[in-house]
This record gives C-alpha cells, sequence and structure tokens, in this order.
C-alpha cells in the first residue's frame, strides 16, 4: 500500500478554479473502431492501429470526440508554466487547463474556449464542392481574406467576404455558404484565412500536483487541434 501523509485539500483548489475559472466546452476523444478494419480493401490482414482513411465517423485520423457539455477550469498561457516549454513537453502557441476538480481529462479530450473574438488561425485550403456550402476546419468567427490562384499565371482572385460567401453570425458553424457569381469553379481549391473557434486537444503531461500537501488537481496542456490531427 503507498504510503500517503498528504492532507487533502480540494476545497481550497475548488474556490481558486470558481475565482479565476471560466466555461469551457469540453468533449472526451475516443479511438475509432475503424481502427479494426482490414488492412486494405481487399486483403484479409487486419490492421487494428491504423484507421481506416475512407471511415466517415473519424475522416481517417483514428480519432473521434463524445459531447460532454461544458466544464469550469482556469485557462493560462503558456508562458506561466516555463518548465513545460523548457522540457519540450509544450509548445508555444500551446494553453494550459486547470479543469475542475470533478473532472478527468486524458489524452485527446478536446476543449473549445468559448471566447467571442475567436483565435487568429493560419488558414486552411478547401475544395470547392459542388454545392454552395463547404465545410471549414473550424467554427468560422470573422474572415480575413479568400483567394484562389493560377499556378500557370500567378493571377489571384479574390472572394469577398459577405459578397461572394457568408457565414452564420449568430453561432460559429464549420461552413461557409457561396452566393453570387463570383465563386470558385466545383472541384478547384481556394484558401481561406479567418478567426476560428478553435478545438484544443489535451495532453496530461505526467508530474505530482501537489503542494505542501495540497491536491492541485490536474494541470493540462491545451494545443490547436490541426497541429495534432495535421489539419484533418
Ligand atoms: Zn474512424
Amino acid at each position: 500500500m503507498p504510503w500517503d501523509n498528504s492532507t487533502l485539500n480540494i476545497s481550497s483548489q475548488e474556490d481558486f478554479i470558481r475565482k479565476h475559472g471560466e466555461w469551457v466546452s469540453y468533449s472526451i476523444g475516443m479511438k475509432c473502431s475503424c481502427t479494426g478494419s482490414m488492412m486494405m480493401t481487399g486483403t484479409s490482414i487486419p490492421d487494428a492501429n491504423r484507421a481506416n482513411p475512407n471511415c466517415q465517423a473519424c475522416k481517417g485520423i483514428g480519432l473521434v470526440w463524445i459531447d460532454k457539455g461544458q466544464i469550469f477550469g482556469v485557462v493560462e498561457n503558456i508562458t506561466q508554466s516555463k518548465e513545460l516549454l523548457q522540457a519540450g513537453i509544450a509548445a508555444a502557441g500551446d494553453l494550459i487547463l486547470l479543469p475542475d476538480l470533478q473532472v478527468t481529462l486524458s489524452d485527446y479530450d478536446k476543449i473549445q474556449l468559448t471566447w467571442p473574438e475567436g483565435i487568429p488561425f493560419e488558414g486552411e485550403l478547401i475544395i470547392k464542392g459542388s454545392g454552395t456550402t463547404d465545410s471549414t476546419m473550424y467554427g468560422v468567427m470573422s474572415v480575413s481574406e479568400c483567394i484562389s490562384v493560377d499556378p500557370t499565371t500567378g493571377v489571384i482572385t479574390n472572394y469577398i467576404p459577405d459578397v461572394d460567401f457568408t457565414w452564420d453570425k449568430t453561432q460559429p458553424l464549420k461552413q461557409i455558404i457561396w452566393q453570387g457569381s463570383n465563386v470558385p469553379s466545383a472541384g478547384s481549391v481556394y484558401s481561406i484565412k479567418y478567426q476560428a473557434l478553435m478545438d484544443w486537444i489535451v495532453f496530461t503531461p505526467p508530474q505530482p500536483r501537489r503542494e505542501r500537501g495540497t491536491n492541485l488537481g490536474q494541470r493540462v496542456i491545451l494545443r490547436k487541434k490541426h497541429f495534432v490531427t495535421f489539419g484533418v
């Protein structure tokens, strides 16, 4: 039996989180069961560790998320945890989350911050679908620019936000809606940059979380989802 002579002072840490915390959306990250698929269509060799690239649930990344509503927690800048940066566990741009003690987060869980201004996002490339609606990686809060280029001539075509396309202003949805005649042709690729309702993926670095005998709960790293799932 492990020796533990520390006192468990949950209430003081709960008070700290209540005082400094905010509501965030929380989804549990699960391994997608499509990883039990056969290696390739037409073969009989099972490969339990590789996602099916055609899986409609996980889009081939091997993870799906189950919405669990909102939890309370303190969000900190990574620069307040320099030891994690110096150890190479965290990277610039990550955040730290101290969740409510009643929640136990684990690797690949997903967090959304409910900050109204959104997070600057490097942008993404989208293949224009045949309809008027295209899916985006993150919820769109405001759009900076949208262009396509002709690689042979170098000509850049601009698409004007709120003129050539629009997006839901009441809640950030993962889509834009094309309208009018200045629209990329179906099957062509365009580039869009926007402020995002970012999805953050949880990492839980192994470390004791006690100070002078007080249980400090979890401290997890939040990393932008597209750095974890390579843009899917
Ligand atoms: Zn899958």
